[in-house]
């Protein structure tokens, strides 16, 4: 089963950033910032603030590390009970995108 996202969201996966801030200025509404936490490689990684996000992927455009960011505009489909809290922690790819 899948569902239709209602609005754009945006996720990192903390242990892949590089805590390079390159998202967080590239952001045009401001929606992303640095993580109080370290990563276990050490960096304050990004994190979405948790709305706002108009899903135009500049962040990911801007971001060095293959597959640190994923967006996801409004409308796209996502597996049932989908939250990027839990995709961030997972490492995992929804499984749409995986079967790509
Ligand atoms: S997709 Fe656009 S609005 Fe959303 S966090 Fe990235 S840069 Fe900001
Ligand atoms: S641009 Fe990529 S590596 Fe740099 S802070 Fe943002 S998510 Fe992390």
């Amino acid at each position: 089963m899948s569902t239709i996202l209602d609005k754009a969201t945006v996720a990192v996966k903390p242990e892949l950033c590089k805590g390079c801030g390159l998202c967080i200025v590239a952001c045009p509404v401001d929606v992303l910032s640095f993580h109080e936490h370290f990563n276990t490689k050490g960096y304050h990684y990004a994190m979405y603030m948790g709305d706002g996000c108009t899903g135009c992927g500049i962040c990911y455009y801007a971001c060095p590390e293959p597959e640190a960011i994923v967006v996801w505009k409004k409308g796209a489909r996502v597996p049932e009970g989908f939250q990027v809290r839990e995709y961030e922690a997972s490492g995992v790819l929804p499984l749409e995108e995986a079967e790509a």
